[in-house]
C-alpha cells in the first residue's frame, strides 16, 4: 500500500485544466480540415476523392457553388492531398448547437477549363442554414425561459446515458477516455448512468441503425424531461461514411431532437467534453469561426 502511495505521490496530478486551459492536442493529430476558400482555385479532385461527400460543388450559369460538410467529414485528410488550398488541423473544438452551422458555401466564377476564377460570395453557413425567425415574440420568450431554466438544472450536474446506436466502437473508446484520470469527466458533476431512468442526457454515436432504432426512441422515452440529446461524431450528425441507406437512418437527428452536434472521426475527448459543456450551457459558444474568416 505504501509503495502505491508512494507512486501516487511521485506521479502527481495528471488531471487537465480543459476548459480553463486550452486543451493539449498533439500536433499530429488530424483534427478539421480548412479550406482556403479566397485561393481555392479548383474543387473538382478535392470531391473527387472525399469519401463521405463532405466537399461536393454544383456548376451552373458560369458559376460554381462548393459546399463543405464538418459534419459529415471523417478527418481522413484525402482531400488535402489532393488539393494544396486545404490543409488537416488539429482544431477539435467544433460542437455546434445547429447542424446547419456545420456547413459552409462559397461561390466561384467558373473557367471554360473547370476550374474556378475567383470568389463571388465569402463563405458562410449554407444558405438552409439560416434559421427562421420566430414570427411571434412570444414564443421566442417561452422558448427563452425554457432554454435558462434548462441551463439552470443542468448547470449543476449532469447525468449521462450512452447508447451505441451502430457505431464501429471508435467515438465509445474516446468516451471511456473521459472517465479516466487525465480528463475526469467527474469534476465537473458529470456522471455516467446505466438506466435513463436516471438520466438528463442521451448520448448517442452510430449512424442510427434501423435495427437500433427502436431501442433508442425507447430509451428517449424513458427519459424523464427536460432531457438533452448529443450526437457523436460524423455518424451521429450525418450519417458518416454510411450515409442513409437500407442498415442506417443517417444521423440522430432523423430519430429525435438532437441538441449539440460533436463532429470528428472519432472526436477526441476534449472534443466530447467541448460538446457536452456546451450542451450544458457552460460553452454557450461553439468556436467555429464566423463567414468574417475565409479561412474556415
Ligand atoms: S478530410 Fe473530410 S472533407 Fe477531406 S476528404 Fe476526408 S472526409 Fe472529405
Amino acid at each position: 500500500m505504501f509503495e502505491i502511495l508512494r507512486k501516487s505521490l511521485k506521479t502527481g496530478i495528471v488531471t487537465e485544466r480543459y476548459p480553463q486551459t486550452p486543451p493539449q492536442i498533439s500536433p499530429l493529430a488530424r483534427g478539421r480540415p480548412e479550406i482556403d476558400f479566397g485561393n481555392w482555385k479548383d474543387a473538382r479532385p478535392a470531391a473527387a476523392v472525399c469519401p463521405t461527400g463532405a466537399i461536393a460543388y454544383s456548376d451552373q450559369g458560369g458559376e460554381r457553388a462548393t459546399t463543405f460538410d464538418l459534419g459529415k467529414c471523417i478527418f481522413c485528410g484525402l482531400c488535402a492531398e489532393a488539393d494544396p488550398a486545404i490543409r488537416v488541423t488539429n482544431r477539435c473544438e467544433l460542437a455546434a448547437t445547429r447542424k446547419t452551422a456545420l456547413q459552409f458555401s462559397a461561390t466561384y466564377k467558373l473557367l471554360p477549363d473547370g476550374s474556378h476564377e475567383r470568389l463571388l460570395s465569402a463563405p458562410s453557413p449554407a444558405p438552409s442554414s439560416r434559421v427562421p425567425r420566430s414570427p411571434d415574440p412570444a414564443v421566442e420568450n417561452l422558448g427563452r425561459k425554457i432554454r435558462r431554466r434548462a441551463t439552470d438544472i443542468f448547470g449543476r450536474s449532469l447525468h449521462i446515458r450512452e447508447v451505441d446506436a451502430g457505431s464501429c466502437n471508435g467515438c465509445e473508446i474516446e468516451i471511456v477516455g473521459l472517465t479516466g484520470p487525465v480528463y475526469d469527466i467527474e469534476r465537473f458533476g458529470i456522471h455516467f448512468v446505466a438506466s435513463p431512468r436516471h438520466a438528463d442526457m442521451l448520448l448517442v454515436t452510430g449512424p442510427v441503425t434501423r435495427n437500433m432504432e427502436l431501442a433508442l426512441r425507447k430509451t428517449y422515452d424513458a427519459m424523464p424531461a427536460p432531457r438533452l440529446v448529443v450526437a457523436v461524431g460524423a455518424c451521429g450528425c450525418s450519417g458518416g461514411i454510411f450515409g442513409t441507406n437500407y442498415a442506417t437512418r443517417g444521423g440522430v437527428d432523423q430519430v429525435l431532437p438532437v441538441d449539440v452536434y460533436i463532429p470528428g472521426c472519432p472526436p477526441n475527448p476534449h472534443a466530447l467534453l467541448h460538446g457536452i459543456l456546451l450542451a450544458m450551457g457552460r460553452r454557450r459558444l461553439s468556436l467555429i469561426p464566423q463567414s468574417d474568416n475565409l479561412i474556415i
